[in-house]
């Protein structure tokens, strides 16, 4: 099967954030512009299922788990400062993670290519102890830990979100099975990121970051993986390979600061996915981190998409 699987589910849309930059409509301008693109034939859309609690806990210790639950089911407002939920935001969490569980799945067994998650809330930012940075659980960790659990002896993480993945990086810094490598704008939100933390013990080189001053745009980021990072993950021969894809570098994102075109997220993701296609008979799951401006997220989703139907 060469098709591209999109997971959505509309629940994702009563994960309600009120007047917040992460919310609904950035999920409607994503679906709306892959159904009218030129390549929508070559889509498999699926409704993702909630995951397990046991799924989630591939990363999440269960204790925090259910606090999380019980916080959102007794009607708080807030996680913490910058992560706003409502009593639907549960259900939208799990299913979150249901749909990077279902996505790895589908393509460790051939059902399509590979696929991208349109779902929210987001989860790098969230460390297997604490939601935070508008995310719940940490989608993109768990859909590593499941590609492990059905038998990828390596697997990488790829995030390109304008901020620094301190959640998976924590999730994985002692881990030598999984590779995490970030690119994101030096000094921003969450503070975390130096290119000194390259992880610990056994898992001593296999954390990446890339730090990259504002401004920086194309030109930068496409030398930046034809140079190092695209170097480095040959060097790790992953079986599989997760992109945490956020859109939020792009040149018109309110949120930060680096320059990023569509044009340059089609680059940067032809070039995942070309290594994919060498080293790992292509399977790759993609799950949407950031990306705040409306028009240029859906633009730069069409792009990333398009890419990986190639
Ligand atoms: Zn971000």
């Amino acid at each position: 099967m060469n098709k591209t699987a999109i997971f959505y589910n509309p629940v994702f849309l009563e994960h309600n954030t009120g007047g917040h930059p992460e919310n609904a409509d950035r999920l409607k301008s994503i679906v709306d512009k892959l159904k009218s693109s030129s390549f929508a034939k070559g889509l498999e859309w699926i409704i993702p299922q909630p995951a397990l609690i046991s799924t989630i806990e591939l990363v999440h210790p269960v204790e925090h788990i259910r606090s999380i639950e019980e916080r959102i089911k007794d009607g708080v407002a807030y996680l913490d400062a910058d992560t706003i939920v409502c009593p639907a935001s549960w259900e939208a969490a799990i299913t979150a993670v249901g749909a990077i569980d279902q996505a790895v799945a589908g393509v460790m067994t051939g059902k399509f290519k590979n696929a991208f998650c349109a779902v929210r809330p987001p989860g790098h930012h969230a460390e297997p102890n604490k939601s935070m940075g508008f995310c719940i659980f940490n989608n993109a960790a768990i859909g590593a830990k499941a590609a492990i659990g059905q038998g990828a002896s390596r697997v990488a993480i790829v995030d390109f979100d304008v901020h620094h993945g301190n959640g998976t990086q924590a999730a994985f810094y002692d881990d030598p099975s999984l590779f995490f490598v970030s690119t994101h704008q030096e000094f921003i939100y969450p503070g975390t990121g130096h290119e000194s933390e390259t992880g610990a013990k056994k898992g001593a080189g296999t954390n990446m970051n890339v730090p990259l001053q504002a401004g920086a745009g194309d030109a930068a980021f496409l030398s930046v993986f034809d140079e190092t990072i695209i170097p480095a993950l040959r060097k790790f021969a992953p079986e599989f390979i997760i992109i945490s894809a956020g859109f939020d570098a792009h040149e018109a994102d309110p949120l930060a600061g680096l320059s990023l075109t569509t044009t340059g997220f089609a680059g940067i993701t032809g070039k995942i996915i070309e290594l994919a296609n060498e080293i790992c008979e292509g399977r790759v799951a993609s799950t949407l981190e950031g990306g705040y401006n409306l028009s240029a997220l859906a633009d730069s989703v069409k792009a990333h998409v398009g890419e990986m139907l190639k």
